[in-house]
């Protein structure tokens, strides 16, 4: 399943954030360093047409595709040379997908902040520069290991030393590596190297209970919204503790709540979705009175290579597939009505998957 970190500087609200994400009872408390331990939360990706294949279907069970989360915590000023809590949380980023730092552009003078002030700029910048630093230790690294080779004449690790230099002087620029321009073969051979900056980023923009029914941004988020729009990446803006309130209620009640608050999905749901959206994530289906089941699949993905998500065997033993798109059932109102129409395709071993596919594979076993 895919995994996204979330990091920021202490007290901005990532425990906060990350309550609201396993609806569980990881302490937040109001002094730095309160969330030791990495925690993973596992959640649904909303999803409507989900909702009205179930009706259609009038299906005993609903099963989603789902993202997971990491509460990745510690991560201060510092922490690239060993300090805070330091080095143990780096690893635990190396092994994300996509990184989502959470900005505090809230005032509360209750809540301390570690700098002294709030400043969503400086703040997402303390973050950014360890990151890099980490990034920087294990280029130097491998460029120690293996320059020597290369200019012993060792024409095998040729590219791999132009490629580390090439980030190595990203770096130096005090750029993060994911604005640079890759060759798929440079990503290939990056992908071993368990980098932090080459992964996607998501900002949340944490504001106070009030900011969030307004529909101006407060400074802070204007500020950041013009950092992450010259960086080219998404802002959500959220409020941490309306989420965790949010989290606790019943869909119904919930329903009614975001109407008060003038929202018609909660700030929860439009991270999963843009995180969904950023990892370039397409959804499949498989639908029957049994159970509706939305997959994640990765843009390109083949009919076999679909089939294998759901099972390993699948992939092997992959036939052909039954395939129509969810606007026909939509229209339609039946899988039958479907297939009367003649939009039931039969596609085979080459065929592209495509975003709101559903499907029925046949296959070997
Ligand atoms: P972490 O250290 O980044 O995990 O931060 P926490 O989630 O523990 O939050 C630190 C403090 O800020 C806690 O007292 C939270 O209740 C408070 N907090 C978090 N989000 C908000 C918010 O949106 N508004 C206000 N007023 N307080 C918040």
């Amino acid at each position: 399943s895919l995994k996204v970190g979330i990091v920021g500087l202490p007290n901005v609200g990532k425990s906060t954030l990350f309550n609201a994400i396993t609806n569980s009872s990881v302490e937040a408390a109001n002094y730095p360093f309160a969330t030791i331990a990495p925690n993973v939360g596992t959640v649904m990706v909303p999803d409507s047409r989900l909702d009205l294949l179930e009706k259609l279907f009038a299906s005993k069970k609903k099963v989603a595709a789902t993202i997971e989360f990491v509460d990745i915590a510690g991560l201060i000023a510092g922490a690239s040379k060993g300090e805070g809590l330091g080095n143990a949380f780096l690893s635990n980023i190396r092994e994300t997908d996509a990184l989502v730092q959470v900005v505090r552009c809230f005032d509360d003078k209750e809540i301390m902040h570690v700098e002294g002030s709030v400043d969503p700029i400086r703040d997402l910048e303390i973050i950014n520069l360890e990151l890099m630093l980490a990034d920087e230790q294990v280029i130097q690294k491998r460029l120690q290991r293996l320059a020597p080779k290369a200019k012993g004449g060792d024409k095998s690790v040729l590219g791999e030393v132009k490629l580390l230099e090439k980030l190595q002087t990203q770096l130096n620029n005090n750029q993060l590596l994911n604005s640079l321009e890759l060759t798929d073969e440079e990503q290939k051979m990056l992908r071993g190297f368990g980098l932090l900056t080459t992964k996607p980023l998501i900002y949340v923009a944490n504001v106070g209970e009030a900011d969030l029914g307004n529909e101006d941004d407060n400074a802070y988020v204007q500020k950041l919204k013009e950092y992450a729009a010259n960086q080219g990446f998404p802002v959500v803006k959220i409020s941490a503790k309306i989420e965790a309130e949010l989290s606790e209620l019943e869909a119904t009640e919930k329903l009614l709540f975001l109407q008060e608050i003038g929202a018609t999905q909660s700030g929860l749901d439009q991270l999963i979705q843009t995180a969904y959206e950023l990892l370039g994530l397409k959804t499949f289906f498989t639908a029957g009175p049994q159970e509706v089941h939305s997959w994640a699949f990765v843009n390109g993905m083949t009919a076999p290579q679909c089939a294998g998500i759901i099972h390993t065997d699948f992939a092997r033993g992959f036939i052909k597939a039954e395939i129509y798109p969810f606007a026909a059932i939509e229209q339609h109102g039946s899988e039958k009505a479907v297939k009367d129409h003649g939009q039931i395709r039969l596609e085979g071993k080459t065929y592209v998957m495509q975003d709101g596919d559903v499907c029925f594979f046949k296959f070997n076993v």
